[in-house]
């Protein structure tokens, strides 16, 4: 069995179990934002692959043009219970937008956290189907990664499990790029989103060295698109910490959106 069929027997098992989603999944209802004395969201910006086709200072020479005191969060590798709802409940306390780079395979098993996700209004990309090297592997395989990822994220999200991403922003699996799959992104009008700064989160470290050290790395940098990684129990411990220090420190928060008409994943016209 390939990965395309695989994906295509799955989808069909978690059918029934997204209808039910559909209508028992519970969101939790949207704290009053923006809210006197949280970090906030200061401003959305708009992304797209015109403008912004690879960014990202780690891979690419080009990144998102952030004022001085702005960041990008962007949490990678989810859903993943417990630690998703933590995340979310700590941006929630602090009114902040986020960016989360979803994986299919654990997309598939959380639905109902993919689409409560969105319905906290965060911007959702996509990280591949299993997380694999795509340097390690044949092109085809790679692009099956690829768009197994896609269609697991959109099934997730509208029950509809296309190729053509709501959201057109992609990262890569350990920031591993081949110029095929660069190529292909850029014909289909994905962004290839990179990162400025991150906090090591996947080595072992306490949730405080964590701290300290990305709070290091954005007084250098002062600004930029930072990837945090949500299933990290370590991240979504020191997050409350990292949020009050960049409220404290006087930073803004950027929210990125694909370009056009928002979708709204409530059905709510
Ligand atoms: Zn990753």
């Amino acid at each position: 069995m390939n990965g395309q069929q695989m994906l295509r027997g799955l989808l069909r098992l978690a059918g029934a179990a997204l209808l039910i989603s559909l209508f028992t999944g519970a969101t939790v209802p949207a704290a009053p934002c923006p809210r006197k004395g949280t970090l906030g969201t200061s401003r959305t910006l708009e992304v797209d692959a015109v403008s912004f086709p690879r960014i990202g200072l780690k891979s690419f020479p080009q990144t998102l043009p952030l004022r001085d005191h702005e960041v990008v969060l962007t949490f990678d590798d989810g859903p993943s219970p417990p630690t998703t709802p933590k995340v979310l409940a700590t941006l929630r306390k602090q009114c902040v937008r986020a960016t989360f780079f979803l994986i299919g395979q654990p997309a598939l098993e959380h639905p109902t956290m993919v689409r409560r996700i969105a319905a906290e209004g965060h911007s959702i990309g996509t990280h591949t189907w299993s997380h694999s090297d795509l340097q390690a592997m044949p092109r085809i395989d790679a692009f099956a990664e690829i768009d197994d990822g896609i269609a697991a994220v959109e099934w997730a999200l509208r029950g509809v499990a296309t190729t053509t991403p709501t959201t057109p922003f992609f990262r890569y699996p350990g920031f591993l790029m081949t110029p095929e799959t660069l190529d292909l992104l850029q014909s289909r009008g994905i962004v290839a989103f990179g990162a400025d700064l991150w906090a090591n989160d996947w080595d072992p470290q306490t949730p405080k060295h964590e701290l300290q050290l990305l709070i290091e790395r954005l007084k250098a940098a002062r600004k930029g698109i930072i990837v945090l990684h949500d299933p990290q129990a370590k991240t979504a411990a020191m997050l409350p910490a990292f949020l009050r220090y960049l409220r404290d420190n006087h930073y803004h928060v950027v929210h990125v959106v694909p370009t056009g008409p928002a979708v709204d994943f409530d059905g709510v016209p």
